[in-house]
Formats: structure tokens, C-alpha cells, sequence
């Protein structure tokens, strides 16, 4: 089951976050959540295979290209997360305020273990991306240069 990770750190009967439930839909959007835990990030997730792909990014993903923004990749999400928004309680994982700070579609060009490269057309983020793997759960987020 895909979404175990997900349910093992959350006591669900405690948070308003969304039950961990695959679920295909034929659409690809994205959601940007900021994320106001601990540390404040953004949290960066692609509809694909009925989870949200996940990343943590500690700076946001960038708007321009020639920006690298360091993506942490965090456990798969319900694709019902991708309008969750609202405080997670105190003591409990990931606790604090979740914003959308941005959504949209997307659609992917490649998809390999190491990187995926896709279209973002949301309000802030806008055109085509990559995401690279270099170490373990550490990627990359950066805008390409387009002529295409
Ligand atoms: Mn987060």
C-alpha cells in the first residue's frame, strides 16, 4: 500500500488532514501548500499513480528559471490533500498552518526515478519545470528555459 508512510505518521482521528486513500483520477494537477511547521517550506505535489507526489521545499519553488531550490521528497500524499488547507494541531506531525499558495494542471514530458520534467500552468508557477534527484530524497526544482 502506497499511502503507509503517510498514515504511520499521523494519528488521523486527530488531524483534519484527509484519510489515506489511493485514488485514480484521469487528472494531473499540482498544488503548492505553504506550510508553516517547525520550519516554514513548501510543499510541492504532483497528482500521478491516485497519490500526490511530494516534496518539501525550504525556499519555495522558484517562479524565474535559473533558480535551484533545493525538494526534499517526502512520503506520498492522498490525492485529496490537494485542497487541504488549515492548521494541523499542536503535537501532532507536521503541526501548524497550511496554505495553497498556488494550483493548476500540469503535464509531464519524462518521468524517470531521477527526474521528472513537466508543464506547470498554475497562477504562480508557470512553464515547464524539472525536478532532479541527486542524493537519496534530495532533488532539485528549477525552471527550465523554454524555446519549445
Ligand atoms: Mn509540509
Amino acid at each position: 500500500m502506497t499511502l503507509e508512510s503517510y498514515e504511520k505518521k499521523r494519528n488521523l482521528s486527530r488531524t483534519p488532514e484527509p484519510s489515506a486513500k489511493v485514488k485514480k483520477t484521469p487528472r494531473q494537477r499540482f498544488v503548492v501548500q505553504e506550510h508553516r511547521a517547525t520550519r516554514l517550506h513548501w510543499d510541492f505535489r504532483l497528482e500521478l499513480d491516485g497519490v500526490l507526489k511530494s516534496w518539501a521545499v525550504p525556499k519555495g519553488p522558484p517562479v524565474e528559471s535559473g533558480i535551484r531550490r533545493l525538494a526534499v521528497q517526502v512520503e506520498d500524499h492522498p490525492v485529496d490533500y490537494i485542497t487541504f488547507h488549515g492548521t494541523i494541531p499542536k503535537g501532532n506531525y507536521g503541526a501548524g498552518s497550511v496554505k495553497i499558495w498556488d494550483k493548476g494542471t500540469f503535464r509531464l514530458k519524462t518521468r524517470t526515478d531521477d527526474m521528472y520534467e513537466f508543464w506547470l500552468k498554475g497562477k504562480r508557477l508557470n512553464g515547464r519545470y524539472a525536478l532532479v534527484r541527486f542524493k537519496e530524497k534530495n532533488w532539485l526544482i528549477f525552471k527550465t528555459k523554454t524555446q519549445d
